[in-house]
């Protein structure tokens, strides 16, 4: 069964930088499951996986473009202090998310002054090109269930 649209897939994975630091890793997890073509994964690595069986390994080099985005200055806001709920949430380096739009961004606190914190919004990953080694593990039809949410459920029918 190839990946298309709509299919169930596992795989494992390793995501390094340009410099070869890990970034994240399935090792000594669970495969990651997504289901294909329903923005589970980066646009450019479901690209690269389009049309893979299980059982194949490939390497995706993903630019920025086609992975977390590249940085923007506009996503570098300053927010009053009076709009965190929660005192404990204003520390340097903090992260939190935030809504903007119809998109859930990771905020990282990297100021505080008087009245108000500068938060950068851009994705931690903005601006990396993304070193991808994949192993298809596996690649299934969805459940009903799963078509209709979007998203894939574990084997006790749970939503992740
Ligand atoms: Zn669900």
């Amino acid at each position: 069964m190839n990946i298309e649209k709509n299919k169930v897939v596992n795989i494992d994975y390793t995501l390094t930088n340009d410099n070869g630091e890990v970034l994240d890793s399935s090792s000594g997890r669970e495969p990651l499951a997504y289901l294909h073509g329903n923005g589970g994964l980066i646009p450019g690595l479901e690209k690269e996986l389009e049309g893979k069986v299980k059982g194949e390994k490939l390497v995706a080099i993903i630019a920025p473009d086609q992975a977390y985005g590249v940085r923007t200055e506009e996503l570098v806001q300053e927010i009053p202090l009076e709009n965190f709920h929660d005192a404990n949430e204003v520390k340097m380096g903090a992260q939190f998310q935030v809504e903007n739009g119809d998109h859930t961004h990771i905020a990282t606190i990297i100021a505080i002054g008087d009245k108000s914190a500068t938060v950068d919004m851009n994705h931690p990953l903005a601006d990396e090109t993304l070193h991808f080694d994949v192993e298809v593990m596996d690649v299934r039809e969805p459940t009903k269930e799963e078509l209709e949410h979007g998203h894939v459920h574990d084997a006790g029918g749970h939503h992740h």
